[in-house]
């Protein structure tokens, strides 16, 4: 491919800018999945037909990995077109390890086009950037907007929210949530110092981090960071209680009795009394 092809593509697309620059990109660069080039440049010609599909071929093989945990704004971030090269090569290799586990896909609730290989692609990675209700969609989609206003009441009381989690453990990808028991909830809690978050934002965020690939006390941590990051305050606390590992409830050892609670907090909250004050609204 030309470079003024690629300087063409990039001036149309700034995030594209973005990550070439982060990059210092070459113009082709060779990748682990070259065997499939033609493949997904087929299915990338369908989908974007006026696109560069080598500038965008050569972006998704210049992206690093990074961690199950994480989000790919991590490694600089990736266009809307080398996301959907990740998924159509992704959507492969699902249909590789069905046909190793030898299961027939002419099975009609199994195969075909956008059978069961493109569903668990699209649970695994989301449908777009813009899509934040998948399994592991949070390892793509955007940064939530998090609008933060002036704390101008001056107000220092903690403003908290209960919430669902839904999200993933690392180990075997099997979701653990505060929706498989009663009683079990996730809550986050701030006291304001310059900034106060517009609240419907709070599980905006607490979604973006989770549907990832997690250990919940890590979770835990990591909305910790994220919210005081938003409050820009260290009095953040984060309490995930009775959550219910489907790892182990529904496999292996399917003890119905486990479930696992976690906390984190800063600031004013290593007071305990506060955060059973809080605990208790
Ligand atoms: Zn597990």
């Amino acid at each position: 491919m030309k470079d003024v092809d690629i300087n063409i593509a990039i001036k149309k697309n700034k995030r594209l800018a973005d990550t070439y620059k982060y990059y210092g990109c070459k113009p082709e660069v060779e990748g682990p999945f070259d065997y499939l080039k033609d493949f997904v440049r087929d299915q990338f010609n369908k989908q974007y037909p006026k696109e560069n599909f080598l500038v965008y071929w050569n972006e998704y093989n210049n992206l690093k990995d990074f961690k199950i945990s994480d989000n790919v704004e991590s490694v600089g971030g990736v266009s809307e077109q080398a996301h959907y090269i990740m998924r159509i090569i992704t959507e492969y290799h699902f249909v590789q390890a069905f046909k190793a586990m030898k299961v027939d896909m002419n099975d009609p609730n199994v195969g075909g086009e956008k059978g069961t290989p493109y569903r668990i692609t699209k649970m695994y990675t989301g449908n777009s950037l813009n899509d934040d209700s998948e399994l592991l969609s949070g390892r793509w989609s955007d940064r939530p907007a998090i609008a933060n206003f002036p704390n101008e009441q001056k107000q220092r009381f903690p403003i908290t929210k209960r919430i669902d989690i839904v999200s993933v453990c690392s180990h075997h990808l099997a979701p653990f949530s505060t929706l498989f028991r009663d009683g079990a909830y996730a809550l986050v809690s701030y006291i304001p110092d310059e900034k106060v978050l517009g609240i419907s934002k709070l599980q905006r965020i607490v979604d973006w981090v989770s549907r990832r690939g997690h250990l919940q006390e890590n979770l835990t941590k990591m909305i910790y960071d994220e919210i005081s990051k938003a409050a820009e305050t260290a009095s953040v606390y984060v309490k995930l209680s009775g959550l219910v590992h489907t790892c182990e409830s529904l496999r292996g050892t399917q003890s119905n009795e486990g479930s696992f609670s976690s906390e984190y907090y800063g600031g004013d909250f290593k007071d305990i009394d506060l955060r059973r004050e809080v605990r208790g609204m």
